[in-house]
């Protein structure tokens, strides 16, 4: 065997073995049904395809604050840092009765998040958005639009724009004034729409990028950036739509959308939008890169304490960001494919946890959901 930088291992066969070093934060609630689900998914796949997985289990969130009495320790950034890629479960407890809640805010769970998604850089959020042949009865959309189905990706910018721009409220003549500043460089709206391009060329190579750009500078600067970015993407279709305009397509004709593009707020309210209009919260997967092939994977639901410990919790948001995982952090897109055909063979099939249960199909739970897509994946 021989061994290169990029963690590939060529059998005497010519065969190639890859192996990954994953990071693995179970986190709170049914985290860690859900996580171990999605483990026994990529265990499967890298047992068809040839490639091995190793697993480090790092704390984050309340099960951090139990074991060290803080939600991320210096520590487990190094080991997240030290990963190609970290897979999360949800973190976080029930905010009446849960002790987490008792500390101050910075010492928190959700405080663990944060500091976990600005020690890694993570710059660019992923969130799909799938209509399902099988769930199309929970879309809340007109029957002929959801007949119509959708599969799109929403890129939202995660690290700059009005949320992390200088804010004050002051009286100014007497009366009290607030202020929000939208602030955008070049370098940032490059590197997420360099990211997003690359994105649709794994997928149906359009962007349609969103802005505001008859009022706002900031989206002008963003339009202009975008489209010296598309321009070294000569096969990918690119489109500007106003977001007030975006926000109505998405539940008028959301078949039209690839991949959408978009600065941090627009994108905070868009994905939300687009996640509800699939109807069901544990089937929606999330993805956070950096400038590397580094991502965290999660689902885009919460740690949903009301259900934990009764394995009936619904893994598949968990097992789709695995496959994002093997996608983007490891360019597996074959092996990527074979998940989110299995998770589409066990719908089809019947296979349903409680959350997506309807009549006439067969009710299962987190466990056995895993297995039945192991069983699946070709
Ligand atoms: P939630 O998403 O945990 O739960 C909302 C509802 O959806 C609940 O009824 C829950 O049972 C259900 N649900 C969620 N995921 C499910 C799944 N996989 N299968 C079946 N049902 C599922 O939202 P919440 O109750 O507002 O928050 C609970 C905790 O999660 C809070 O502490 C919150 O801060 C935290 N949270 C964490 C993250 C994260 O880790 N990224 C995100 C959102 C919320």
């Amino acid at each position: 065997m021989r061994y290169d930088k990029n963690h590939q291992y060529f059998s005497f066969e010519g065969m190639v073995d890859m192996e990954f070093k994953i990071g693995v934060i179970k986190g709170d609630g049914i985290g860690p049904e859900i996580v171990t689900e999605a483990m026994k998914v990529l265990d499967k796949t890298g047992e068809v395809y040839g490639h091995t997985f190793s697993y480090t289990q790092l704390l984050m969130g309340g099960a951090s604050i139990d074991a060290y009495g803080v939600p991320l320790t210096e520590e487990t950034l190094r080991q997240a840092r030290e990963s190609d890629a970290v897979l999360m479960g949800s973190i976080g407890g029930d905010a009446k009765t849960s002790p987490w809640y008792r500390l101050e805010p910075s010492k928190r769970p959700e405080a663990g998040l944060l500091a976990l998604r600005k020690g890694l850089n993570l710059f660019a959020n992923l969130r799909p958005a799938v209509l399902y042949d099988e769930l199309k009865g929970a879309c809340p959309l007109k029957e002929e639009i959801a007949a119509r189905g959708f599969d799109m990706m929403i890129m939202r910018e995660l690290t700059g724009g009005l949320y992390f721009g200088k804010r004050s409220t002051e009286e100014v003549d007497g009366v009290l004034t607030a202020k929000d500043e939208l602030t955008y460089n070049e370098n940032e709206i490059r590197r997420i729409a360099k990211r997003a391009f690359d994105i649709a060329m794994k997928r149906g190579r359009k962007v349609t990028s969103v802005d505001k750009a008859n009022v706002l500078d900031s989206s002008r600067l963003w339009r202009k950036i975008v489209e010296e970015v598309a321009a070294d993407y000569p096969e990918v279709t690119l489109e500007h739509m106003l977001v007030d305009n975006c926000a109505m397509q998405l539940v008028k004709d959301p078949a039209q959308f690839d991949v959408i593009l978009t600065e941090n707020m627009f994108g905070d309210i868009l994905s939300d939008e687009a996640s509800m209009v699939t109807g069901s919260i544990g089937m929606l997967a999330s993805a956070s890169l950096n400038e590397t092939k580094f991502g965290l994977y999660e689902p885009s639901g919460g740690s949903a304490p009301d259900i934990a410990g009764k394995g009936i919790a619904n893994p598949i948001a968990t097992i789709l960001s695995a496959a994002m995982m093997l996608r983007y952090s490891f360019d597996l897109d074959r092996e990527a494919d074979a998940v989110e055909q299995a998770v589409e063979a066990a719908l089809r099939d019947g296979y349903r946890t409680a959350d997506i249960m309807s009549e006439g199909r067969i009710q299962i739970g987190t466990a056995e959901m895993g297995d039945r897509i192991c069983g699946y994946i070709r």
